[in-house]
């Protein structure tokens, strides 16, 4: 069983600036390391209750971008268990393989990627064979060994867990994780969980077609659990065992694939940017030719520069027409698309945006951490975006003490809430209280004094430029929903 540790790095490979989110999301509620009291499961995380609001935001931003703004898109909820044959027409069963190297004395398993990172080996080209690339395999499996074989052993890259530098061949590691459906455990009933949730929607194509009559271009968008039994899980949130995808699928002529594939990089491009990401942090990488999985035409991902690097947020594919034709050749069903003017029958192209509600969420918090000195002391801050704020108003008294200032100050919080995330809270002084809500990202505190009670008029303060503004009661939800809601 692995423990945790901070952040699930290898040791030594600590990260000062993601210590520091790591340590304010524990402490504020957002996530937790899974099993705690157990020691903790080894990058396994559970969302407390910030944070299941923060992913829950994302997820609704997501939604509404993709699904509920645009007439040309539709939801799908697929289950994690699927037939088994989908994995063997999807390609996942013979090539959902991570290339590892395994250290002798520890037996700790690197990826090749990685391997490559730490070593002086030449990078080798593409390392990713998903796919039948069985000749790519052979041709990375003999120059890592001829590296190998041709300098001493303490020459050879340390291990980031043990530093020994003894080190295996080339293996394939499948990362799908079975389970048996059923009293049984025997072959018969192995199934595994979805490694991605994109095949639900492959094989619900011809469903949705027939029961909501669409016609090309237009596209079936899914959130859910995805399963990689990952090698080298880490960097906190951002590569994990179970995490949430958030998927589309974009059936188009195939000859409109490319222009389709250049506005969904760029639509996807948009929405990191709309909601705060800075665009000094966010690229965009075409993959080369030997890097791409043998069915796609070309791949683009969105990167972001977390404190560990630019990493990936999301992929956008043209998948081509491989999925569709692979699931008609292994179900026998004709999942082909009928033109209903020309009656001509073809295979659409898809075009895949494929982003990770997790590594999504993890971008909003990094980009969103601020430290700034104010009067001599560090106020930290997170600026996040309204539709991310997972606490969007905070009604505090002034003073505890008075029974009226409270009464007064719950029922502001009490008609506030019927309209946006609003909490109530009186467990410290007003300076700390604005520092807690300020690090949890509150778009406002409103707070309620003496003077409130006679006048009619509450302190409005905002967030990010600790601006304070009266503002009267009876007007207060109106000058709010202006604000957050628009
Ligand atoms: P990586 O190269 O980082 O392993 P990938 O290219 O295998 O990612 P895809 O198969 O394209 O990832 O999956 C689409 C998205 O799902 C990724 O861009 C990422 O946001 C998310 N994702 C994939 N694997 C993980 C994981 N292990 N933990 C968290 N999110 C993940």
């Amino acid at each position: 069983m692995h423990k945790a540790t901070a952040t699930d790095l290898p040791p030594g490979r600590s990260n000062p600036i993601m210590e520091k989110i790591v340590s304010l999301c524990k402490r504020r509620g957002f996530i937790f390391q899974s099993s705690e009291i157990y020691g903790g499961l080894a990058s396994a995380w559970d969302y407390g209750p910030l944070g299941a609001e923060l992913k829950r935001n994302v997820k609704n931003a997501w939604w509404k971008a993709i699904v509920h703004d645009r007439d040309d898109m539709v939801g799908l909820d697929a289950s994690i268990l699927m037939h088994p044959k989908v994995w063997e027409a999807s390609g996942h069963v013979d090539s959902f393989a991570d290339l590892v190297v395994e250290c002798k004395n520890c037996h700790k398993r690197v990826r090749l990627e990685e391997f490559v990172n730490i070593s002086e080996l030449p990078r080798p080209g593409a390392i990713e064979i998903f796919g039948q690339n069985e000749r790519r395999y052979q041709e990375l499996a003999s120059s890592l060994n001829r590296y190998l074989a041709e300098i001493p052993d303490h020459q050879h890259p340390k291990c980031p867990y043990c530093g020994e530098q003894k080190w295996t061949g080339l293996r394939r590691f499948n990362l799908m994780f079975e389970t048996h459906a059923g009293p049984q455990k025997d072959t018969a009933s192995l199934v595994f969980l979805r490694p991605e949730t994109a095949q639900g929607i492959f094989v619900n194509f011809l469903n949705v077609l027939d029961t909501t009559r669409r016609k090309l271009p237009f596209g079936i968008a899914q959130i859910g659990k995805s399963f990689r039994n990952e090698i080298t899980p880490g960097n906190f949130t951002f590569r994990t065992r179970e995490f949430e995808q958030m998927e589309i699928e974009y059936f188009t002529r195939p000859e409109e694939a490319p222009k389709y594939h250049e506005q969904w990089i760029e639509e996807r491009r948009r929405w990191y940017l709309d909601l705060g990401i800075k665009k000094e942090k966010l690229h965009l990488r075409k993959h080369g030719p030997d890097e791409l999985a043998h069915y796609a035409a070309a791949c683009t991902d969105i990167e972001y520069n977390f404190p560990f690097g630019w990493s990936e947020l999301e992929g956008i594919a043209n998948r081509t027409d491989f999925d569709l034709k692979q699931h008609s050749k292994f179900s026998g069903r004709d999942l082909q698309y009928q033109d209903a003017v020309t009656q001509e029958k073809f295979f659409p192209y898809i075009i895949e945006p494929s982003g990770g509600v997790d590594r999504a969420a993890l971008a909003f918090l990094v980009d969103s951490y601020h430290e700034e000195e104010v009067k001599g002391e560090t106020r930290v801050v997170l600026r996040l975006s309204k539709a991310l704020a997972p606490i969007k108003v905070a009604v505090l008294p002034l003073l505890k003490k008075n029974n009226d200032i409270v009464t007064m100050a719950q029922k502001i919080k009490d008609d506030l809430k019927k309209d946006f995330v609003a909490v109530y809270d009186d467990t410290a002084a007003i300076g700390r209280l604005y520092r807690r809500q300020d690090e949890v990202g509150t778009f406002y505190c409103v707070t309620v004094d003496v003077q409130s009670l006679t006048d009619k008029q509450v302190t409005v303060r905002d967030r990010d430029t600790m601006e304070q503004e009266r503002v009267a009661v009876e007007g207060l939800k109106r000058y709010l929903i202006e604000r957050l809601l628009y």
